[in-house]
């Protein structure tokens, strides 16, 4: 079914980068807005190729609140999902890479309108009647946030619908990281696809990610697939009956921000249109090698959601790597 509807549950932000590269958040003399939350990303990623996505959590009733309302339409992304908080303002976050490689972090969430989503606020109709149910960690840091998150993922395995995890760790906004194991940790077992990458895979396990029996110890009975994405090199499937990897796409890199979101998109949709992908490796090969695709071409430009790929722009540069 082309038409079938994915739910994407979580956080939309404002980051916040500095126009110049390679500089302190001190140092930098200005900053560029740009959208992002990996869970509405992911949404924009599947919309952009022509999936049929929603969007449901909280931003604030400002002015940032309603641009980010407003790129989720213009994405074509349902918003009948999206609260407004008529106290908290919109998540920002300050974002740098600086000289030295180090990233540095500031958030304004005190809290911030994402956080305070409550259960009583969910679009439950909405989340009925999606064919997958996707989202992260960041919605599982603090209450009510958490309970809505938890309160939507039982509606949805209720309802029989697929549960997708893609945790991106972002360890600063956890009190502590045993904490932010353990918080992730929490709804492990109940996922049907759990995506991570090679860095959480260590994080999560303190254990080579290069090594298979590091990765599986992630295994858990109910799951049909986990993947791990490796940045340039592709991605590691793993399901219970066969286990590979997939090479990824050389592309000339230039800020790699949401290449996790937009592989993670464009896999759900694969899925969404067909779920024999989970017993058919050829399928899963195919689909992973797409979604590679996609997740290097929003390696290309600069920022999450104006960079992710059309269908086009994909089997463009799988046709041009296969010459
Ligand atoms: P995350 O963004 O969640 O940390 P990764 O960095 O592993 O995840 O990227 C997700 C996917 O995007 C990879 O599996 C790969 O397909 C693609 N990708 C990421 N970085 C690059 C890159 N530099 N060149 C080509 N493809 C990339």
């Amino acid at each position: 079914m082309a038409d079938s509807l994915i739910v994407a549950f979580g956080e939309m932000l404002i980051d916040f980068v500095p126009d110049t590269s390679g500089v302190s958040l001190a140092e930098s003399t200005g900053f560029l807005k740009a959208p992002g939350g990996a869970p509405a990303n992911v949404a924009c990623a599947i919309t952009k190729l022509g999936g049929k996505a929603a969007f449901v959590g909280k931003v604030g009733d400002d002015e940032f609140g309603h641009m980010l309302i407003n790129i989720l339409k213009k994405n074509g992304v349902n918003t009948d999902g999206v609260c407004v908080d008529t106290h908290a303002r919109t998540a920002l976050a300050f974002v740098t890479l600086r000289k030295d490689g180090e990233r540095e972090f500031m958030f304004y969430r005190n809290p911030s309108a994402d956080m305070l989503l409550k259960d009583s606020e969910l679009n439950m109709g909405l989340i009925k009647q999606a064919k997958i149910f996707h989202y992260g960690s960041i919605s599982l840091i603090s209450e009510p946030c958490k309970s809505a998150h938890m309160a939507a993922m039982k509606a949805a395995k209720d309802a029989g619908i697929l549960l997708s995890y893609d945790p991106n760790v972002r360890l600063p906004l956890w009190p502590s990281p045993d904490a932010a194991r353990e918080g992730i940790k929490s709804i492990w077992n109940e996922a049907d696809f759990i995506k991570v990458s090679d860095d959480e895979v260590q994080f999560l396990t303190q254990g080579d990610s290069d090594k298979e029996d590091v990765v599986l110890s992630l295994w858990h009975d109910n799951l049909k697939l986990l993947v791990v994405t490796d940045g340039e090199k592709g991605c590691r499937y793993f399901t219970k009956k066969f286990k590979g990897k997939v090479t990824g796409f050389s592309v000339k890199a230039v800020d790699t921000t949401g290449a996790g979101d937009a592989f993670v998109g464009s896999f759900l949709l694969s899925m969404a249109k067909d779920m024999s992908i989970f017993e058919d490796e050829a399928k899963l090969k195919e689909a992973l090698s797409f979604a590679n695709a996609c997740g290097a071409i929003c390696t290309t430009q600069k920022g999450a959601i104006p960079a992710l790929p059309a269908e086009s722009d994909a089997l463009e540069l799988i046709k041009s790597k296969a010459k």
